[in-house]
């Protein structure tokens, strides 16, 4: 299943509060952008901008994430 955060493939399951490898998004639900997600304290919109400016939901977590996510996952369009 695609994370809703980073547009990777990493999930085995959606809403299953997976956290993902790429990006470090925690899997809650949340598919529209600008609500807040709980467990994430921020907005989707908010963790992908972290994701792109960052390389991670949030900047603490860059040290967490896997490093060239593009030689083990799948990416698509979010
Ligand atoms: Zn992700």
């Amino acid at each position: 299943m695609q994370c809703l955060c980073c547009g990777y493939f990493t999930l085995s399951n959606r809403r299953h509060f997976e956290i993902c490898d790429v990006c470090f998004w925690e899997d809650d639900g949340v598919s529209e952008p600008s609500e807040e997600s709980g467990p994430n304290h921020m907005t989707l919109e908010k963790g992908r901008l972290n994701f792109s400016k960052f390389g991670a939901c949030e900047e603490e977590f860059v040290k967490n994430v896997v490093k060239n996510p593009e030689n083990i996952y799948r990416k698509g369009d979010l």
